[in-house]
C-alpha cells in the first residue's frame, strides 16, 4: 500500500493482538492457549474440569475485524488500524483508537509509549507511525489546498483527574460550558512542524507518565493515556478541522482480589472499571445523537466527548490478549469486551 490510498475505516473497527510468550513465561513452562486460525477468528483453548475433575480444554472461538497473531509486527498492526484513521482527520474526521487488555499484554508496546524498557520500540510503535504519516499527508499533494497546521496534547487520566503530561502532570479541570462542549482548561496543545517533533514530546511525556508521580500508587497500569493529534485550519479562529485520540488504557484486570482491603485500590479499581464501562457504552452508540450517548459516566468519555458524537466519528480498538494459560480467565474477560463493542 502506498502512503496515500489504502484501506477504508470503517465507523467501528475491533481487532485483537496476541503477544508471544516471553522468557519468563517459558521458562516456567507456560502453555499458550491462544491461536490465530486467520480470516479474523481467535481461538482461545479454555482449560476447564468435568464434574469427576478431569480436565479439559474448552474451545472458544471469537470474530473480529482482524485477529494479529505473535508474529505480527507494529507495522503492520498499524496499516490495518491507525493508519485508515490518519487519513480520515485530514478528510474532517474525529478519530480514536484505543489499545486495551490486561496489564502486560501488550498496550504500551503497541501503542510505542514504551520508553523505560531496555529495548526503545517506541519509534515504531502506533505513536510515532501515525505521527510520520500525519506530516506524510500535510505534504502531499491531493491535500494541498488543505490549510492547517498540527498541534499535539499527550495527558494521563488517573482517579478520573486528568494530568497534563506536557506540562509536569499540571492537574486539569475539566468543564463542560453551555453548549455541551468539554474543555480540558489549560491543556498545553503544542503546534508541531516534524515527526521527530511528536516523538520527543511522546518521549518527553511517557518519562512523566512513570516518574516522580505526585499520587500515591499512580503507576502507569492504573491510568488512561491519551495522546492527541489535532488538525486546526489557519484561520483567525484556529477552527478545529480533525482530530486523532490515541488511547494507552488502563489495564483491565478487575479487582478480584478480595483480600485487599487497601481503600484507595478499591476507588482506583471501581474507576477504572466504570470508565472502561462507559468506553464501552459510547462506542456502541457512536455517532448517534449526543443525548443518548453516556459520556458523562467517567472521565475518560467526557473527554472524548466529540468523538463519540456526529457523523463523521470513527474508532478502532485494539484488544490485546496474552498468551498464557495462567492469563486465560483475563483474556477471555478482554475478548467479550470487544466482542461487546463491535456489536451493533
Ligand atoms: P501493557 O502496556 O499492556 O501493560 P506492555 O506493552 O508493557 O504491556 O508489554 C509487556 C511486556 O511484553 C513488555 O516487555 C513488552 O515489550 C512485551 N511485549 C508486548 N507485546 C509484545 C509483542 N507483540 N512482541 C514482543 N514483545 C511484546
Ligand atoms: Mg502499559
Amino acid at each position: 500500500i502506498s502512503a496515500i490510498d489504502q484501506i477504508k475505516p470503517h465507523r467501528i473497527c475491533v481487532c485483537v493482538r496476541k503477544r508471544p510468550l516471553n522468557k519468563q513465561e517459558i521458562n516456567r513452562k507456560e502453555i499458550d492457549v491462544v491461536s490465530v486460525p486467520g480470516n479474523g477468528a481467535l481461538l482461545v483453548h479454555e482449560p476447564k474440569q468435568k464434574v469427576d475433575l478431569t480436565k479439559y480444554l474448552d474451545n472458544q472461538i471469537f470474530h473480529f475485524d482482524y485477529s494479529f497473531d505473535e508474529t505480527t509486527s507494529n507495522d503492520l498492526v498499524y496499516k490495518y488500524t491507525a493508519k485508515p484513521l490518519v487519513q480520515s482527520i485530514f478528510d474532517g474526521c474525529m478519530a480514536t483508537c484505543f489499545a486495551y487488555g490486561q496489564t502486560g499484554s501488550g498496550k504500551t508496546h503497541t501503542m510505542g509509549g514504551d520508553f523505560t524498557g531496555r529495548q526503545q520500540n517506541s519509534a515504531n510503535g502506533i505513536y510515532a507511525l501515525s505521527a510520520q504519516d500525519v506530516f506524510t499527508h500535510l505534504n502531499h499533494r491531493k491535500y494541498s489546498k488543505l490549510d492547517v497546521s498540527v498541534y499535539v496534547s499527550f495527558f494521563e487520566i488517573y482517579n478520573g483527574k486528568v494530568y497534563d503530561l506536557l506540562n509536569k502532570k499540571a492537574k486539569l479541570r475539566v468543564l463542560e460550558d453551555d453548549r455541551q462542549q468539554v474543555q480540558v482548561v489549560g491543556l498545553e496543545e503544542v503546534y508541531v512542524t516534524t515527526p521527530e517533533e511528536v516523538i520527543r514530546m511522546i518521549q518527553a511525556g511517557s518519562a512523566c507518565r512513570t516518574s516522580g508521580q505526585t499520587s500515591a500508587n499512580a503507576n502507569s497500569s492504573r491510568s488512561h493515556a491519551v495522546l492527541q493529534i489535532v488538525l486546526r485550519r489557519n484561520d483567525r479562529a484556529s477552527t478545529l478541522h480533525g482530530k486523532f485520540s490515541l488511547v494507552d488504557l488502563a489495564g483491565n484486570e478487575r479487582g478480584t482480589d478480595v483480600s485487599s482491603n487497601d481503600r484507595s485500590t478499591l476507588v482506583e479499581t471501581a474507576e477504572i472499571n466504570r470508565s472502561l464501562l462507559a468506553l464501552k457504552e459510547c462506542i456502541r452508540s457512536l455517532g448517534k445523537n449526543g443525548d443518548h450517548i453516556p459520556f458523562r459516566m467517567s472521565t475518560l468519555t467526557k473527554v472524548l466527548r466529540d468523538s463519540f458524537i456526529g457523523e463523521k466519528s470513527l474508532t478502532c480498538m485494539i484488544a490485546m490478549v496474552s498468551p498464557g494459560m495462567t492469563s486465560c480467565e483475563y483474556t477471555m474477560n478482554t475478548l467479550r469486551y470487544a466482542d461487546r463493542v463491535k456489536e451493533l
